[in-house]
Parts: C-alpha cells; sequence; structure tokens
C-alpha cells in the first residue's frame, strides 16, 4: 500500500480541540486531510495464489519439463534443485536441466535463479543450496558468498537493463512479506520511475515486456560474461 503521510503535524489552532490541524473534524482549519504519497510499491495481485500456496502446495516448483522427478521436498526451491539433479542423473544435460529450473548461475554455496512469479523484467533471486530460513546464523562462507553474488547479479542487471534503480532485500518470514519462509532467498530487480503503473493496479496483470525464459536468458549470459 501506498504510504500516506500528513503534509504538517501542528495542532489545530483553535481552543479545546486535539485533532491535528489538517485532521481536524470539527472544521476549525475548514481544510479537508490533506496527504503527499511517499512511497510507491510495486502492486502484483498475480502474487498473491502463489504466496498463499507456496509454503503448501504440493510439489510446488517443480518444472513441467523436470516433472518426471517422483519427489517432494515441500519447498519450492528445493523442489527446483532436487528435479533439475534428478534429471541431469538420468541424462539430460546440465543447462538444460537448469533452463527448465529458471536457475541462471551456479556458485559452490549458492545459486541465482529467476523469480517465476516476477514483480519485474529481470527479477531474480539468490540462495543457498542449503534449505535454511535464518540469515542470522547462515555460515559466514555462506553468506559471504551471498553478499558477492549480489554484488555479480547487479552489475549484470545494470549492463543488461539499464535500470534507474534497484529493489534488493531479504524477507525473513510471512509478516515480513516472504512468499517462502523456509529457504532463504535474496530478491534482486531492476526498477524505473513510474513501473508502478496502472495496469497492475485496476488490471489485476502486469506488462512485462519480455518473457521468463528470455530474461533468465539475458540474464545467465550477463552472469557468465562478469
Ligand atoms: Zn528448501
Amino acid at each position: 500500500m501506498s504510504g500516506l503521510v500528513k503534509k504538517t503535524n501542528e495542532a489545530c489552532a483553535a481552543d479545546h480541540c486535539n485533532f491535528l490541524r489538517n485532521f481536524c473534524k470539527r472544521g476549525h482549519g475548514g481544510a479537508a486531510p490533506r496527504y503527499t504519497p511517499r512511497m510507491d510499491i510495486l502492486w502484483t495481485p498475480w502474487r498473491y495464489r502463489y504466496v498463499s500456496t507456496a509454503d503448501t502446495a504440493q510439489r510446488q516448483g517443480v518444472p513441467a519439463a523436470l516433472a518426471a522427478w517422483p519427489g517432494d521436498t515441500h519447498c519450492v526451491f528445493c523442489n527446483l534443485l532436487e528435479s533439475a539433479r534428478y534429471a541431469v542423473g538420468k541424462g539430460m544435460a546440465a543447462l538444460e536441466a537448469d533452463r527448465a529450473a529458471n536457475i541462471i548461475y551456479r556458485a559452490q554455496h549458492c545459486f541465482l535463479c529467476m523469480n517465476a512469479y516476477p514483480y519485474n523484467s529481470g527479477h531474480a533471486m539468490i540462495l543457498p543450496y542449503a534449505h535454511t530460513a535464518e540469515f542470522g546464523t547462515l555460515d559466514a562462507e555462506i553468506a559471504t558468498e551471498m553478499m558477492f553474488l549480489a554484488q555479480k547479479l547487479e552489475r549484470a542487471l545494470r549492463r543488461i537493463y539499464r535500470p534507474e534503480g534497484i529493489n534488493m532485500g531479504l524477507n525473513l518470514g510471512k509478516a515480513a512479506g516472504a512468499g517462502v519462509t523456509g529457504h532463504l532467498h535474496l530478491h534482486m530487480l531492476p526498477r524505473w520511475t513510474g513501473d508502478t503503473n496502472f495496469m497492475t493496479v485496476t488490471g489485476e496483470t502486469r506488462v512485462l515486456p519480455e518473457s521468463l525464459d528470455e530474461a533468465g536468458e539475458r540474464l545467465r549470459q550477463g552472469l557468465a560474461q562478469d
């Protein structure tokens, strides 16, 4: 939701009135409450079904091309990794399996994948292979690699998308906005002035100028060249 900020916190000038001036409901100031928009965030109703079921749905995250894997870890991201690993074990090329899973880069402790329900074009995430929800207790070597990969991804995003800004963040716990609470994932997405456009709010849809596969391929190549 948009943050709404009072333009002033001056008290109503009338005697015995406890309201702030802009909120005076007794008509002393004569002015209606005035607000100044302070912050826009991306409003993404199409993500609701995903974030409300991501921790409980069966075999969530298993891509259709990797559905031969019979298991279910009950974690979107572990399912991605395990179904890709299974496919490679059965003879699929590693790159083909990673493409199917939207995995765009693999490092020693962490990997990068595209967000299947993106806030914006180029929305990617950095995750440890290990299934862990806590950043504070993460092994220092893994945490360091996450930050190193965040730098690498930022460079790739800037080079490829030329964004005006970048959001980067961890949502720890459902109350903090995490769709998947059990497995750490550091979001990173390019931003442009005006990208919180009306289509998102009124159309319950979002105009993404490229497909997830195209975005993933561009970033995969960008990261490989870094
Ligand atoms: Zn997991």
